[in-house]
């Protein structure tokens, strides 16, 4: 079938719709997407279902009107691309896989009985059951996550054990929770995975992700990654293996901890392009978003190697700034050689909420990182 003559049906209208949208316009493909009012994608999506993404009867109608379908968001209906998928219809990533991603519990039980090196863990169901858990777990420090509904760092506390144990007014969550051992000084890496209905698999470069500690969000990412190729090797393949185990045809980023002794611990799989793949756009002969619209498309895979040495900054709500904003910088910022700026085109913007994103090549990693630090330094937020 001609690209233009497919329709996809996109579930969610956030910026990763928006990019995957942008990423299919040459090829003309037609898409609908499924999302609330206003929402990044709208502008640009041919067509637009109002609707919530919890919405059997508008996750059918998408269905109906779409060739496949896929999502860029995991808190979505499962029940519902369950039952379509059962009746033939095309869904990538398979939402049997989105089913153990969804809930972090199920994720690091399936990490576990296939051999998938990940920190050691506990599940709880509430906060009576910490004491005895805590217990079982080694290191001064653990990273709680809610198995439900986090995302963006929201649902995750990195929390004192010693503390939780004396003071049991200080447990941060009294619902189900998965409670992990602690990388302490982690070199966070991501290694985005695809993988077609053809068998073919490859990965795109790996990336190191530099975290904002109190965002919990990433607020920098390096391609290549600072680590040998040793390392690199062993991770990619570690994230290949992941994504054959888990039978995934699709996009995967695999972010993974690398601790001090070079042991790599798979943290968690997005079924989805990912924050750790922007760059790619113009940093790789394929983007992430161009390889997700290949593999909904059935074509042959593109090429995902590095051109260029990039950086990506996300540009995130400032604090202290709400509702209506203006980003300030920007003449200089885009004075700057190699540097492409991507705004999603959000309303309102609340302290750390992801806005736009900008990334930087040059052509050595201690150039894009010089001109990361200029663009850091000129990038501002004005109230309106
Ligand atoms: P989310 O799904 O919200 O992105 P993550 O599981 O990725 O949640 O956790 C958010 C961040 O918290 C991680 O990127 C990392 O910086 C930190 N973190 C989470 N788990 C651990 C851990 N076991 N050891 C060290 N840091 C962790």
């Amino acid at each position: 079938m001609l690209p233009s003559k497919t329709k996809v049906g996109i579930i969610g209208g956030g910026q990763l719709g928006k990019m995957l949208i942008e990423a299919g316009q040459p090829w003309n493909i037609n898409y609908t997407i499924l999302e609330i009012a206003n929402a990044p994608a709208a502008a640009i999506a041919n067509q637009h279902i109002v609707g919530e993404l919890s919405d059997r009867s508008k996750i059918f109608e998408l269905a109906n009107e779409c060739d496949v379908i896929t999502y860029e968001i995991e808190h979505i209906n499962i029940e519902a691309l369950k039952a379509l998928e059962t009746n033939g219809k095309r869904i990538i990533p398979s939402p049997k896989i989105l089913e153990i991603i969804q809930d972090k519990g199920l994720q690091k039980l399936f990490f576990q009985h296939h051999g998938i090196p990940t920190t050691d863990f506990e599940l709880v169901e509430n906060a009576s059951e910490w004491k005895d858990k805590l217990l079982k777990l080694k290191g001064e420090k653990v990273a709680a996550k809610l198995r439900k509904g986090g995302y963006d760092g929201k649902g995750v506390e990195l929390v004192d054990k010693k503390t939780m144990l004396d003071f049991t007014d200080k447990i941060p969550f009294n619902a189900p929770v998965v409670l992990e051992e602690f990388v302490e000084n982690a070199t966070e890496l991501a290694v985005i995975v695809c993988r077609n209905e053809r068998g073919e698999i490859s990965t795109f470069p790996t990336v190191e992700m530099q975290f904002d500690a109190k965002a919990n969000l990433v607020e920098f990412l390096l391609s290549p990654a600072n680590i040998s190729s040793r390392i690199d090797e062993k991770a990619k393949r570690m994230a290949m293996d992941a994504i054959l185990k888990l039978e995934g045809i699709g996009l995967f980023a695999v972010e993974m901890f690398l601790d001090k002794h070079e042991n790599i611990f798979v943290n968690e799989i997005a079924p989805r392009p990912h924050n750790s793949g922007h760059h790619t756009i113009e940093a790789c002969y394929t983007s992430q978003y161009e390889q997700l619209n290949r593999i909904l498309l059935n074509m042959p895979m593109g090429s995902t190697h590095l051109i260029k040495p990039a950086a990506m900054l996300n540009l995130l709500g400032f604090d202290g700034i709400y509702g209506t904003y203006e980003i300030t910088g920007l003449d200089k910022i885009l004075a700057i050689e190699g540097v492409f700026v991507h705004l999603y085109n959000k309303a309102e913007t609340k302290p750390k909420r992801k806005m736009g994103h900008i990334t930087i090549l040059g052509d050595t990693i201690e150039a894009v990182k010089q001109k990361a630090g200029l663009v850091k330094e000129y990038l501002g937020m004005k109230q309106l």
